[in-house]
């Protein structure tokens, strides 16, 4: 076979496929003409292995040559400040990058925003440090805010070296929907958390202990990427290992893209947990290849990231899963070291307001160890004082050391997830601050539709779903800036993923529309709100859904119309007829007549007109009503002429 019409078979350029052959074990040389038709054979029976190849390696390449843009830029360039808001356009300019970099980096992200469409500053500093850029607020403070100003470092940077001992590592399940977080949590739950005193049945308190090889693993039990950047939003960097599911037959998706952003940005170091290796469809190296050209490169493949295939269903690979997440660990075990007999300090993970118990909180305990009686205090103010404290089991316990979740009652203020709890020797010393509402109280809030706010607003009910939580906090924060004194949005559930039954449902209940953004409506999900008559209605892009519900608020603006009939009165004589104004005088046949109406009249049966009642006179004297029966004066502005027996009906 000639080896053009080879090159041709597999649409390759000649001279390429010359160059490549050789390193693929076949040795044609680079002058050959002619190819053995057996060897041609050989070649192209191979050739998928070999494109394989050649499209990974041109993969690396593109991985490098970002990865080298962005190490330039990360040492040349200077920090760049950006506004709240900023159009792609102009977020470009700033950047001094091609639009089209931009829009394709955004894409990436799982945002479709064309050149005038705004960004906001998360989601644009997500973008920008991506790129190697540093990025500022326009008011001047550095974007990382979160995590610099960490109480813990505080607190454990004034303890003695000597005084500090290891702890368990404390860990976060990432990943997208439905790629199996919950069912890992569970699986490793079920078979490593010890059985203890309350017979082995562990509570969902927000973060259980599992062991390996004698080592305590602490597992943060809200996995999804709201509760990690809930704590981290309020300072607390909780989690010091993650693991990033991902399922073999799914592969990567928006939350997962997002999951990576969250944890480069926190500077979490991660595992992958290739999931659901059980099911025929699965396919890892799928996964990593998708992985790979968003830069989390398999160890195997010469990157630093270990990926473990596992199923959560079956429980394979989560015996290794759990020997490497503390590998990880060990590698910043520096870092996993407290103080148990120091200042104390704990992560809120988990709060809300039990109807019989009051305020009740999940915490993590990061530094010494938290007893029964203790105060319990947040930034210098008096939050209560522990009356018990309970473990994942359910048991009660007297004391906390560092790495242990515990349930705490006693709480008199709900402290906020995120926050950071200390204790004080006296109460005295902290200030006093009147119950406030706990971050819990207003998510209950905002899950209550139609509740006092509506009173005097008029609501437009909402639930939004979106792919990924960096959309969803554009959404919330632009619906924010929505703000009229007679009407409002109230978002009555949020949540990220498809939409589902249980949101047909919720919206039903509450009289909710459905706004998906980049999510998709199921079939039968489809189906069923057609059937509720639930209106669901979907976007890629934000402004899009900003112009619908702008113009379903101003719908509810409208003024709503009454209209109130006062009665008719029957034209007896015309006293003065000028160009818009005429005295008549008439009989009332039906009603009243009043002052403050509009009129229209009637001749045979047909309306010829319409005008103002300006004035009323009975027996010579203004009167506001004339009642049914009497006779009366009439002004009235009008255009049309009036005649005798023309029938007035007054209304308001
Ligand atoms: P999450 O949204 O990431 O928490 O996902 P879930 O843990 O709720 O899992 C989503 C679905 O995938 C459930 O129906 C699970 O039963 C299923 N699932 C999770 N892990 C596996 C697995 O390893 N194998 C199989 N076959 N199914 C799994």
């Amino acid at each position: 076979m000639n080896v053009t019409e080879l090159a041709r078979k597999l649409r390759y350029r000649t001279e390429d496929l010359k160059q490549i052959l050789p390193e693929f074990g076949f040795d044609i040389g680079m002058r050959a003409i002619k190819v053995d038709d057996r060897i041609a054979q050989q070649i192209i029976k191979a050739w998928p292995n070999i494109t394989r190849e050649l499209d990974r390696r041109e993969r690396a390449a593109k991985a490098e040559r970002a990865a080298e843009e962005k190490k330039r830029i990360q040492e040349t360039a200077a920090p760049v400040a950006l506004p709240a808001i900023v159009t792609v356009r102009e977020f470009a300019l700033r950047l001094g990058q091609p639009v089209t970099r931009i829009i394709a980096e955004l894409m990436k992200n799982g945002i479709l925003a064309s050149l005038n469409e705004r960004v906001d500053f998360e989601t644009a500093s997500i973008i920008a440090e991506d790129l190697g850029f540093k990025v500022v607020s326009e008011s001047g403070e550095a974007a990382e805010s979160a995590g610099s100003a960490d109480r813990l470092q505080t607190i454990l940077g004034e303890e003695k070296k000597e005084a500090l001992a290891p702890r368990p590592p404390v860990v976060v399940v990432m990943g997208h929907v439905d790629h199996g977080k919950t069912k890992l949590l569970d699986a490793i739950r079920k078979t490593n958390v010890m059985g203890g005193e309350a017979g082995g049945i562990t509570q969902h308190i927000g973060a259980y202990q599992a062991a390996k090889d004698n080592r305590l693993i602490t597992f943060i039990d809200t996995p999804g990427h709201e509760a990690f950047t809930a704590m981290r939003s309020r300072g607390a960097k909780v989690a010091d290992v993650a693991i990033l599911v991902v399922a073999a037959d799914d592969g990567v998706q928006p939350q997962t893209k997002e999951a990576i952003k969250i944890l480069e940005a926190a500077k979490t170091p991660f595992v992958v947990a290739i999931n659901k290796i059980d099911k025929p469809e699965a396919d890892q190296e799928r996964v990593k290849r998708e992985l790979s050209d968003l830069g989390v490169i398999p160890e195997e493949w010469g990157g630093k990231f270990a990926m473990l295939p596992i199923s959560a269903k079956t429980g394979a690979g989560i015996d290794k899963l759990l020997e490497l997440v503390l590998l990880v660990a060990d590698y910043e075990k520096e870092k996993l070291l407290a103080n148990p007999g120091g200042q104390l300090a704990g992560a809120v993970i988990e709060s809300h307001v039990d109807k019989g118990e009051g305020p009740v909180a999940t915490v993590l305990i990061q530094n010494g160890t938290l007893k029964n009686g203790d105060i319990l205090a947040v930034g210098g103010a008096f939050y209560g004082r522990v009356r018990a404290m309970k473990d994942y089991r359910g048991g009660l316990i007297g004391a906390s050391p560092p790495g242990t979740p515990v349930r705490i009652l006693g709480f008199k203020v709900a402290p906020q997830v995120g926050d950071t709890i200390e204790t004080a020797a006296d109460a005295r010393e902290l200030t006093r601050i009147k119950p406030v509402k706990a971050a819990s109280e207003k998510i209950a809030a905002v899950e209550k539709p139609q509740e006092e706010a509506t009173k005097e607003k008029k609501l437009e009910n909402l639930i939004i779903k979106a792919d990924v939580l960096g959309s969803l906090e554009a959404i919330l924060v632009s619906l924010d800036k929505f703000s009229h004194p007679e009407v409002g949005i109230n978002v009555v559930a949020k949540g990220l993923g498809n939409v589902t039954e249980v949101d047909i449902m919720r919206a039903e209940a509450s009289q909710a529309w459905i706004a998906g953004f980049g999510v998709l409506v199921p079939n039968q999900v489809a189906e069923l709100a057609r059937g509720k008559g639930v209106e669901i209605r979907t976007y890629k892009v934000i402004y899009h859904l900003f112009e619908d519900l702008r113009q379903k608020l101003e719908v509810k603006l409208s003024p709503e119309i009454v209209r109130t009939d006062y009665g008719d009165l029957k034209i007896l004589a015309i006293f003065r007829s000028e160009r818009d104004t005429q005295i008549v005088g008439g009989l009332v046949t039906e009603g009243k007549a009043a002052r403050d109406a509009r009129v229209t009249v009637r001749r045979g049966g047909e309306e010829i007109g319409e005008g103002t009642v300006m004035e009323l006179q009975l027996h010579k004297r203004a009167v506001a009503e004339v009642p049914s029966g009497s006779e009366c004066g009439v002004k009235i502005k009008i255009k049309s002429a009036l005649l005798a027996d023309d029938l007035l009906h007054f209304y308001k």
